[in-house]
């Protein structure tokens, strides 16, 4: 993809400083880090978002959370981190190549976080479950028309 810019990262069109790579894809630090040792991980196949990735590949990206995780938390000395997927602008996507954040956290830091939560009322939840329940087997099923 010619105007992605992780897709150019992932080509060494532009620098980055790498932490892991393999082939299907590569972890690399944050230009503009939330904590110090802020590493995304990023499929070296372009997508948008979670939801046009291969479940093959986000299985992958998966498989190497762990370690990638542990080692960012050691090398930091973080108390903690987050592991997040921004998807679409209004979840604060800025960048349509999707990718994983690990960021380490500390008890002093400045991140704005738990996020503020709500609650459900009356038959709320049973009928969100239902439609999700729903919308999954379509997907999962196509040709079922469920
Ligand atoms: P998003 O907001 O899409 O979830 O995350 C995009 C991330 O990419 C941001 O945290 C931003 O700091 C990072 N980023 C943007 N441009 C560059 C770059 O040129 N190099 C590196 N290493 N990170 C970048
Ligand atoms: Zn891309």
């Amino acid at each position: 993809m010619d105007h992605c810019l992780f897709c150019k990262i992932i080509e060494n069109r532009i620098p980055s400083r790498r932490v892991y790579q393999d082939d299907v894809c590569i972890a690399f630090l944050d230009i503009n880090p939330v904590n110090r040792g802020h590493v995304l991980i990023v499929p070296r196949l372009h997508h948008e978002d979670l939801t046009s990735l291969p479940p093959e590949v986000a299985a992958h990206v998966a498989s190497k959370l762990p370690a990638l995780c542990a080692a960012v938390v050691r090398a930091t000395g973080a108390e903690g981190f987050n592991v997040i997927v921004n998807n679409g602008k209004v979840a604060g996507q800025t960048i349509f190549h999707g990718h994983w954040h690990i960021i380490p956290r500390f008890h002093d830091d400045t991140v704005n976080w738990p996020w503020p939560q709500g609650a459900y009322f009356g038959d709320e939840i049973q009928q969100i479950g239902f439609a999700i329940e729903k919308e999954l087997a379509a997907l999962q099923n196509p040709e079922s028309g469920a």
